[in-house]
């Protein structure tokens, strides 16, 4: 596959995806000679009590549990359900800043992951800034400069958190699913460029359709179109621990189809070109619970 740029974005959820799956996945993108773009959670990690919820589905329950323990690991999933969730940006600044050392791109994930894609719809305008605010304000600390980018938790945005977020001064906003890059009208007024993911994660995909280990590589590069956005999202706690070996294989793979990875905002027209406008919707997704948000379709150019 010739001329095909693919978008490399590492969101990082928890505590141990910080401690364990950055350093790893540093090392092993140092070697591909590959940067991504990072998304960070500074907050406090609760994510154990949404890996829990995800699990309570009657049907499969426990090969679900099973599946998610060698997935996650038992510290991921116990995290924040038997004591209250440890700050991340707080204990592991250095993983943080080590990233930012190694040249990737750095931007915001989330302050509490769980409580954004958790309560996001019941937020009011005051607690969401707070939330927002809080993430920016440590991450900025942490990397002793403004942060440029962010993308948000669980593919959770609504008006209110576009409108907050244009405010900031962000280079661009990777808050959705979709297939190109646009800027959303929100009640008239265009916000920040958003960089939509166009390609599904592993655990949406795994186990569906006859796709497992062994061909999931080659189904993810099938989906890629020269020429057009792509854009793969990566999750610290997956590909950088228990499916690293995977990831590996994936970078080797994508190298030898010449394939170049980069971060997102590498992916951003110049100046000069006028970015398409479109709206977002919530709708379901496949392999995922509840709704996330996409480009809409019909502004898709
Ligand atoms: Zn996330």
């Amino acid at each position: 596959m010739h001329n095909c740029t693919l978008g490399l974005r590492v969101d990082v959820d928890t505590f141990t995806g910080t401690r364990d799956g950055v350093p790893r996945l540093l090392q092993i993108l140092q070697t591909h000679d590959v940067h991504a773009s990072f998304f960070f959670s500074v907050g406090p990690d609760n994510m154990g009590r949404h890996l829990w919820r995800l699990l309570k589905p009657a049907f499969l329950y426990k090969m679900w549990r099973s599946q998610a323990a060698s997935l996650y690991g038992w510290d991921i999933l116990l995290r924040g359900t038997l004591w209250p969730g440890p700050m991340i940006g707080k204990h592991l600044a250095s993983v943080i800043r080590d990233t930012q050392k190694a040249g990737h791109e750095i931007g915001l994930h989330a302050w509490d992951h769980h409580h954004w894609q958790t309560q996001l719809e019941h937020m009011n305008r005051a607690q969401i800034q707070q939330q927002i605010q809080l993430g920016m304000d440590q991450l900025a600390a942490i990397l002793g400069q403004p942060v440029q980018c962010s993308a948000a938790a669980g593919w959770k945005c609504t008006n209110e958190t576009l409108r907050e977020k244009a405010s900031l001064g962000f280079n661009y906003n990777s808050d959705c699913r979709g297939e190109s890059i646009f800027q959303p009208v929100v009640d008239g007024r265009l916000v920040t460029t958003q960089i939509p993911v166009t390609l599904p994660t592993y655990d949406e995909v795994i186990g569906r359709d006859g796709i497992n280990d062994s061909n999931y590589n080659a189904y993810i590069l099938s989906l890629l179109r020269p020429g057009d956005l792509n854009v793969l999202t990566i999750h610290a706690e997956v590909e950088g621990i228990s499916r690293i070996s995977l990831f590996q294989q994936f970078l080797s793979l994508a190298k030898s189809q010449k394939i170049q990875l980069r971060p997102l905002y590498h992916l951003l027209p110049d100046g000069q070109t006028t970015i398409p406008q479109g709206k977002i919707e919530q709708r379901p997704i496949a392999g995922r619970e509840g709704h996330v948000c996409w480009q809409a379709a019909r502004n898709i150019i």
